[in-house]
């Protein structure tokens, strides 16, 4: 199928093509929000498309679609999705589509809603996946031996906090907390001079697995329902003083943006791709053989307040060195279970050229080498009133699906007390 299928007029450069179809939560004039759809610089209301008995042919329960988040149509499973990609596909393509003449009830313009946090998310995984980006941020902390030894040998990852994933487009407070000085043996109190960003993709989990049973890394991707950008927004003063020996915790725990659209797995295939060669091999449990890994273009761009947008980043996931069927194998190779709606993010994907760095303690080496900004200014971590924007797409053989933006603005540190 190509981009210009559609009777229904979609710019090429549209994110939003008919091969896309991503689902959001969106509202219109303080109504309550609902499950829509993207397509060109539209939003395609399920409930009025229900209503007015366009989705007579998909099987689900429509009440799934009048809900705040997408969980409950999640949960119904992949040939619930699938069923309901080909309805839609069809209504947008067929030159005597039924859609057509109720066209003004069904589809509402996106710069007329607000988009919600798409998912409840139980439970938020970031991984660390990134070869380059382990060994780049490794050598600013150890020189000599950037690549801890377990590094090859399984997907390193921390529980990251829920409660604080947000949709993009919510403003971040600057965080504070306990920060030593460079030379200080005590540490001081104070907002963080080093807030980062981290360029991340996240999966949402789409099926629930059983607490004590592994989830084999051959059916891993069974559990997945689509993809979302992630800003893991990170402080790196606070990081560096706490992260010893248990990890992160408050540099990390402040706010987490994401993209209101998902894109599902379905929209991705044709973009897969294979990952590094893998040396030394993983244990059994880990390995896989085959296009797992995506070959997304991603970006990202900051622009200072009142100034011109700067662009600090292109990289590609196709880089990342664990895929996920290998994350969600060893996620759960414990007995761990997964929910319908968890967040599993990659971590911070940097790739092998000049300029793909994923997140400025990369870039400005460990905040050491400022980096230039458009309009002549310059930075080495965020200053408060930038905001960050990372975008994402692939594109091959006039197919296009993007994931829209995820953005953050800065806000000075919040009052104490
Ligand atoms: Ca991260």
């Amino acid at each position: 199928m190509i981009q210009s299928a559609s009777w229904l007029a979609i710019s090429p450069d549209s994110d939003f093509s008919v091969h896309n179809l991503p689902y959001g939560i969106f509202s219109r004039n303080g109504e309550s929000p609902e499950v829509g759809v993207a397509i060109g610089d539209r939003i395609i209301d399920l409930t009025a498309a229900a209503q007015l008995g366009l989705l007579n042919e998909w099987e689900g329960a429509v009440s799934v679609f009048r809900q705040s988040t997408l969980n409950d149509f999640i949960a119904l499973g992949r040939p619930a999705w699938q069923q309901l990609r080909a309805v839609l596909q069809r209504l947008l393509t067929d030159e005597e589509s039924p859609l057509r003449a109720v066209a003004g009830q069904v589809l509402v313009p996106q710069n007329r809603v607000q988009m919600h946090l798409p998912v409840r998310i139980g439970d938020y995984t970031d991984f660390y996946s990134s070869h380059e980006h382990a060994t780049n941020v490794g050598k600013l902390f150890r020189p000599d031996n950037p690549l801890m030894p377990n590094w090859k040998h399984l997907p390193v990852a921390y529980h990251g906090r829920a409660s604080s994933v947000v949709v993009s487009g919510t403003l971040i407070y600057r965080p504070q907390g306990q920060i030593l000085p460079a030379g200080a043996e005590v540490p001081v109190f104070s907002p963080t001079k080093a807030l980062d960003y981290e360029l991340e993709l996240g999966f949402i989990i789409g099926k629930d697995s059983s607490l004590g049973k592994p989830v084999a890394a051959a059916d891993a991707e069974d559990s997945l329902f689509g993809c979302v950008l992630v800003n893991d927004w990170s402080a790196r003063d606070i990081q560096r003083w706490e992260y010893q020996p248990l990890g992160p915790f408050l540099s990390k725990n402040f706010a987490t943006s994401i993209s209101p659209w998902v894109v599902t797995l379905d929209a991705l295939a044709p973009f897969r791709t294979e990952g590094p060669r893998q040396e030394p091999t993983p244990l059994p449990y880990l390995q896989t053989s085959g296009a797992f890994n995506f070959d997304l273009d991603l970006q990202v761009a900051i622009q200072p307040a009142d100034q011109p947008e700067s662009t600090l980043c292109q990289t590609n996931a196709r880089y990342l060195y664990w895929n996920v069927r290998q994350q969600i194998a060893h996620h759960t190779i414990t007995g761990c279970n997964l929910k319908v709606g968890d967040l599993i993010a990659t971590g911070t994907i940097s790739g092998p050229e000049e300029g793909s760095n994923g997140c400025l303690l990369e870039l400005t080496r460990g905040g050491t080498k400022p980096v230039a900004l458009q309009g002549g200014a310059q930075r080495t971590y965020l200053l408060d009133g930038d905001e960050v924007v990372m975008r994402g797409c692939a594109t091959k053989e006039g197919l296009k699906v993007g994931f829209g933006e995820v953005r953050g603005q800065i806000l000075p540190a919040a009052e104490l007390f």
